[in-house]
């Protein structure tokens, strides 16, 4: 069910699911209540209550938003009600159970080392564009966050992730850590290492760049994950950080 979990401190919990976790998102799939099922058998797994963990509604946006004790959100609301249109969630009391999808893009799990704040971040290449990982760390320093630790999870490498060469002059033009090339030597997007340097600008430890075992971590290369590139409509996996 997992691809990488691990109690990364004590009651700290990060995780990164694999496609045997099944398709967590509602809009993708076609089957909106297997999805759902899904939630619910990993919610068990993870040791969270029915229906606590939080997601999103994501749409490439710069959003962050600020996310409730897990209390404020009515067991019977429909997913959808209680998922804001964001790519990022701040739980600044780290009370709820936070989830990023992807299927390519960049989950980033972000979590105070020394206080209980937590969030996660979906940075794709608008995202990364737009500098959504940095947006949510400036969240939490404003509210008094000072030293943050990072986990990148799973996602497009930089050696399969072809796009025009216009669209690698945009990006690395903002981001210039993501200019990279594709094995076949044609232009591509490195999304990780841009996130990556975006962090590391910041002063965010990032304490694992993919969390790699001996696996690829490329969602592309690695039928283990879900990839929109490879298989669109598969499904999407979930980058997940919780305390317990
Ligand atoms: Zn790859």
């Amino acid at each position: 069910m997992f691809f990488w979990r691990e109690e990364v401190r004590p009651g700290l919990h990060v995780a990164f699911t694999s496609a045997a976790a099944g398709n967590l998102a509602l809009s993708v799939g076609g089957d909106p209540e297997a999805a759902l099922h899904s939630r619910r058998a990993l919610e068990a797994s993870l040791g969270v209550l029915p229906g606590s963990l939080r997601f999103m509604n994501q749409t490439h946006s710069s959003v962050v938003a600020d996310v409730g004790p897990a209390a404020a959100a009515p067991a019977d609301a429909a997913p959808a009600t209680v998922a804001p249109a964001a790519d990022a969630m701040v739980s600044a009391d780290g009370s709820v159970p936070l989830a990023v999808l992807v299927a390519d893009c960049v989950p980033v799990v972000l979590a105070d080392r020394r206080g209980r704040a937590t969030a996660v971040v979906h940075a794709g290449r608008q995202g990364t564009l737009d500098g959504i990982a940095g947006r949510t760390v400036l969240r939490l320093r404003q509210q008094g966050v000072t030293e943050i630790d990072a986990w990148i999870g799973p996602s497009v490498c930089g050696e399969c992730y072809e796009v025009p060469a216009s669209m690698r002059d945009e990006v690395s033009a903002v981001v210039p850590s993501a200019r990279a090339t594709t094995r076949h030597g044609t232009p591509s997007l490195d999304l990780r290492a841009a996130v990556a340097g975006q962090l590391d600008e910041l002063g965010v430890d990032v304490l694992s760049r993919d969390c790699a075992l001996s696996e690829s971590s490329c969602t592309l290369e690695n039928r283990r994950l879900f990839s929109h590139r490879r298989e669109p409509g598969a499904g999407r996996f979930a980058g997940l950080v919780w305390r317990a």
